[in-house]
């Protein structure tokens, strides 16, 4: 994936949590099991561990900036 602020090849990883990995609209207090937040968006795939354990995250270090695509295979 090419860095759409600095165009800089992007390094593919990934992001795990044990408790799922999500986007909240709002900051949780308790970081555990965010996955069921109102609103939470699961960014995570399914590691056969959990179904929301590990998503796949593009690196930027020029602009140290991480994307994290979901909703699918990418
Ligand atoms: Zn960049």
């Amino acid at each position: 994936m090419i860095c759409p602020y600095c165009s800089n090849e992007m390094r593919k990883g990934y992001i795990q949590c044990r408790d799922g990995v999500s986007w909240t609209p709002k900051k949780q207090w308790v970081s555990a099991l965010s996955s069921f937040a109102k609103d939470a968006v699961a960014l995570g795939t399914d590691d056969k561990l959990m179904p929301n354990g590990t998503a796949i995250a593009y690196n930027c270090e020029n602009c140290k900036r991480v994307i994290i695509p979901y909703g699918g295979e990418n």
